[in-house]
């Protein structure tokens, strides 16, 4: 594919030809004129590029790579991922119906979450999944008594937190000792000796997940390190440990980071397990998904006060919150490129709030009412983080492949707000309120 982004794995099939932005083959303003905006599109062999490349760098590894359905929940793009071989990883009933609705097979399936609840955590014994990442004792406890209930056995690994600093957003580290998340990893033996100790879990693995977004190897080597010593620690009372679960993590590209590529990060790992013999999991999301997908938007007005001027669209924080709710950074790039002057902005949606905001402080050239914007590297976290604040429709969802797309999500209508809502009867008579 030509003219699509370098910097090695990271290219992307989102690139200008005469001035036009494309996904593949298809032009982005024609699409975002046919099926309107804001919309998500998603470009295919993207998707495809960045699983494969991920998979096979743990090439002639036991592993299976679960990708964590939070970064992008659409049934098409689980479906696609589940076509390559890849699992997923879920933290709630609603993913685990989407990943079995996408065909994803429950031996594929892992179940992270600090908060699992009963009705959850019978749904997943019912579908009998490959492993529970218990993050607490009393999870554990939860796990085994519904199993009994069920006269079953559950495979479970303890997400263990082995306190390292992932040097990333405070709001996305969460495998330092001040995180919610996991078992510390001092206890984690007394840990396992309780739920080997017990008749309806059956101990398989061991799983961590530090932080996601991360730009530097390291942290990632120091957790397996300390995994490791565990591992052995576990292996000397008598339990083996089939499963060596590594969570996701990876970070992407999305202004001036460097991450390492996901053969650096293989080669890293490879290295720190030498004579180990476990099956790895990974669970990968941002990786996969952020660059594939892109946020598209409509300039409704532009207006300039005495300090700032402001692009206003039709696309706001409902439908891409990751700027307003961590700062994040996301290129805005028009689907024209015209030789116009630049000038700083901020690019904002018309939600009620100053917070409602895409990308403040850019340089960005002049653009009219009625143009179009693309939000770079929008693919995870983005639709999944969504909601429907100021009563505004979600977006619609397109997946590209080469000079074809398809609507894999429709556009909300204004009959889909309000669906599950009803109005008592003591309200919905003509009399007045008493
Ligand atoms: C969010 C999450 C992931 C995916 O993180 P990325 O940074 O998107 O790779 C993986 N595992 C768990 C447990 C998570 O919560």
């Amino acid at each position: 594919m030509t003219g699509s982004a370098d910097r090695g794995f990271l290219m992307h099939h989102f690139h200008y030809h005469n001035d036009e932005l494309y996904c593949e083959r298809v032009p982005l303003r024609e699409l975002a004129a046919r099926v309107g905006t804001p919309c998500y599109v998603y470009s295919h062999a993207t998707l495809l590029h960045h699983f494969t490349v991920f998979d096979s760098a743990f090439e002639g590894v036991p592993h299976l790579t679960c990708f964590s359905v939070k970064a992008n929940s659409n049934l098409a793009v689980l479906r696609l991922f589940g076509s390559l071989g890849g699992g997923v990883d879920i933290v709630s009933g609603g993913e685990l119906y989407r990943a079995r609705q996408a065909g994803i097979a429950p031996d594929k399936i892992v179940y992270s979450g600090v908060g699992k609840t009963l009705e959850e955590i019978d749904y997943a014994l019912r579908e009998n999944i490959l492993m529970f990442n218990i993050e607490s004792t009393q999870e554990l406890e939860a796990i085994n008594a519904r199993a009994a209930a069920f006269g079953c056995r559950a495979r479970i690994a303890l997400r263990v937190n082995p306190d390292v600093d992932p040097n990333t957003h405070p709001y996305i580290s969460t495998g330092m000792k001040k995180n919610k998340f996991g078992i510390e990893i001092d206890s984690a033996v007394k840990a396992y000796e309780r739920a080997r100790s017990l008749d309806h879990v059956e101990v398989v693995g061991v799983d961590c997940h530090i932080g996601s977004q991360l730009t530097e190897i390291s942290p990632f080597v120091d957790a397996l390190k300390r995994l490791r010593l565990l591992i052995e620690k576990l292996e000397a009372v008598g339990i083996t440990i089939q499963y060596l679960d590594l969570g996701g993590g990876l970070g992407i590209v999305y202004d001036q980071e460097a991450p390492p590529e996901p053969r650096e990060y293989a080669r890293a790992i490879l290295r720190e397990l030498k004579g180990m013999h476990c099956t790895l999991i990974f669970e990968p999301g941002r990786v996969i998904v952020g660059n594939a997908g892109v946020l598209l938007a409509r300039v409704l007005y532009t207006k300039r006060t005495q300090s700032k001027s402001f692009i206003i669209t039709d696309t706001a924080m409902n439908d891409l919150i990751r700027p307003s709710l961590y700062g994040s950074y996301h290129q805005v790039q028009p689907l024209r490129r015209q030789s116009r002057e630049s000038h700083i902005v901020d690019v904002v949606g018309p939600i009620c709030e100053s917070g409602d905001f895409i990308a403040k402080d850019r340089g960005l050239p002049m653009v009219e009412s009625g143009d179009f914007l693309a939000v770079m590297s929008a693919g995870a976290y983005g639709f999944t983080m969504s909601s429907n604040y100021n009563s505004r429709p979600r977006a619609a969802e397109v997946l590209v492949k080469d000079d074809r797309y398809f609507v894999i999500r429709r556009r909300e209508t204004w009959d889909d707000l309000i669906q599950c809502e009803t109005i008592p009867a003591f309200l919905s008579s003509d009399k007045q309120p008493a």
